[in-house]
């Protein structure tokens, strides 16, 4: 497995160094709530092994990472009640991406949402966030 990157946000929510919610886990993947959630129950999957972006990432992980969003997505149909999922990696700048440890967001989308892409992340309330987080692992 490459080396945490002791600067990485990601790679210290896999050592345990700072708090999420975590909702999945499994040899190779995390899946965690993402704190400034687009919607209700927004996940951010991530692979454990450090991984700046799509161009990095070792082609089995990057597998692991599309198992863990489907399972992730489904717990978003059943549990949620959502209507639809987004599945939604950013590499680069240019592209988005903000946090440079590869990640899939899943996004439940529900009918009529009000979400367009991209969004303007703002703060989740956190006991929301831990209850949509509750459900995806009762
Ligand atoms: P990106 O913009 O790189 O595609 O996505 C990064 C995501 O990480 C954003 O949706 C942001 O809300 C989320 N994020 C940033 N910092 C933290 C954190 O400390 N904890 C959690 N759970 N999510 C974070
Ligand atoms: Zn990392």
């Amino acid at each position: 497995m490459a080396a945490a990157d002791p600067d990485c946000l990601f790679c210290k929510i896999v050592a345990g160094e700072i708090p999420a919610t975590i909702v999945a886990r499994d040899d190779r993947t995390i899946a965690f709530m993402d704190i400034n959630p687009a919607t209700r129950g927004h996940t951010l999957v991530i692979p454990r092994a450090h991984a700046r972006d799509v161009h990095e990432i070792e082609t089995e992980d990057l597998e692991a990472v599309a198992a863990t969003a489907q399972r992730i997505a489904a717990l978003a149909v059943e549990r949620l009640g959502a209507d639809g999922v987004n599945l939604l990696n950013s590499n680069g700048p240019a592209a988005w991406q903000t946090v440079f440890h590869f990640h899939m967001h899943v996004i439940p989308r529900y009918a009529g949402d009000p979400l367009r892409l991209p969004w303007d992340p703002a703060p989740g309330n956190m006991d929301h966030v831990a209850a949509a987080g509750a459900e995806l692992t009762r």
